[in-house]
């Protein structure tokens, strides 16, 4: 239903299974880019002429749209970065660094939110804590309070989507929790906009990250949002042209946020291209997106469950967009390849998140991810590719 807005379906007989890498994007975000490059192609924020005040403007009104889409109060919560990667790394070199003395993580993180702790000199019980899960990867409320009473001076840094198993973390409950006992807490929102909207307010996270290129936009773009009492604290971790109000070989005056933290020139028409995916999200309504995809997702839940030795690692309920699984005595990437073979694409391995599975004893996982382009039809043409990649394996 919604394949026709991306023209990638038009030049490509894959079925894509594969968003939670990166989605396709739709044909108003590529002609934003597009007309950028073509049209008005200037810098912003500096020139004073008709082009440049074009560009700034279009520029702007992204921060106004993903401001507005996640219900952020004031614009200057919004920060551009290349992305989720970015975003944690920024927040963990110039605001937890040297002021926490425990960072706190669950145990579905992604490599970006593990490793930039590591980098810091902080491992396992020296710096850092790993909330434990049980067996259908449900985060353990009470291990993680228990963690809050153990390190007082703590960040918790914990994703709301878990790209490897689509589990959905119960996120009010754990930023409540966390904020009862004085911790601050970011959020890698990297598989949360694309399948449902955010609230600010709702949640109440402290920082909350967001990237671009999953969300229909291009890559190379995303965003950090940081409540506004936070934002002083906040240290730019590289600064340059566009970040300063005066400069004299004596000292540096910075701007205010954002544009202290947004040094050098951005990937103005990846920013611009975001702000078209946001407004296409806008359009469809997230009310919508949630309810197609919860069909779809259940109907893959349904398919895949018939397949003799399935092994699932959650329940359909609590997770979102990726759906993991492995088939008894095979080789999650022998499934890939034959699948690649017949023009289906899904991801298989550790999905940068090895931690994980290395506690539940595997190498990896078949991950299926979906979005809105995606229908019943391309799940039928999986499953009917799945079974005979596993007739060929096992025969
Ligand atoms: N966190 C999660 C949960 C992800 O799925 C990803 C990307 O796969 C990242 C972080 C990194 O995001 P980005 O590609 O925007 O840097």
């Amino acid at each position: 239903m919604y394949k026709k807005y991306f023209p990638y379906f038009k030049n490509s007989k894959n079925i894509y299974l594969d968003t939670a890498a990166t989605a396709q994007k739709p044909s108003i975000v590529l002609d934003a880019i597009n007309e950028y490059y073509t049209q008005y192609c200037s810098n912003t924020h500096r020139s004073n002429f008709g082009d440049a005040n074009r560009a700034t403007t279009e520029f702007e009104h992204t921060r106004e749209l993903l401001k507005n889409c996640i219900k952020a109060k004031e614009s200057k919560e919004i920060i551009f970065t290349k992305g989720v990667t970015e975003s944690l790394n920024l927040v963990a070199s110039s605001f937890v660094k040297d002021r926490f003395d425990t960072v706190i993580i669950s145990s579905l993180e992604h490599h970006s939110n593990i490793v930039p702790w590591h980098m810091q000199e902080r491992s396992l019980h020296k710096g850092l804590e790993v909330v434990n899960c049980d067996e259908d990867l449900t985060f353990d409320m009470e291990h993680f309070e228990n963690l809050l009473i153990q390190n007082p001076n703590s960040f918790v840094s914990i994703t709301h989507v878990s790209n490897a198993f689509g589990k959905l973390h119960p996120l009010k409950n754990i930023i409540q929790t966390a904020h009862k006992y004085g911790a601050l807490v970011m959020i890698d929102g990297a598989q949360s906009l694309p399948h449902f909207n955010i609230d600010m307010q709702d949640i109440e996270a402290d920082f909350y990250t967001i990237s671009g290129h999953k969300t229909y936009g291009p890559t190379g773009v995303g965003a950090l949002y940081v409540k506004a009492k936070h934002l002083e604290k906040l240290r730019p971790y590289q600064t340059g042209g566009a970040t300063i109000k005066d400069v004299s070989y004596d000292k540096t005056v910075l701007l205010d946020s954002p544009f202290k933290f947004e040094a050098g020139t951005q990937n103005i028409a990846g920013i611009i291209g975001f702000g078209k995916a946001i407004e296409f999200l806008q359009n469809i309504e997230y009310k919508n997106i949630i309810n197609y995809e919860n069909e779809i997702y259940e109907y893959l839940y349904e398919k895949l469950g018939e397949i003799k030795d399935v092994i699932f690692y959650t329940d359909s309920i609590n997770s979102i967009g990726s759906l993991s699984f492995n088939i008894k005595g095979l080789m999650a990437e022998d499934l890939g390849i034959l699948l690649d073979k017949m023009k289906i694409s899904i991801r298989t391995g550790h999905h940068c998140a090895q931690p994980i599975m290395k506690k539940l004893g595997i190498n990896g996982t078949a991950r299926v991810s979906l979005a809105i382009y995606n229908d019943k039809n391309d799940i039928d043409i999986f499953i009917k590719g799945l079974k005979r990649a596993i007739k060929i394996l096992k025969d």
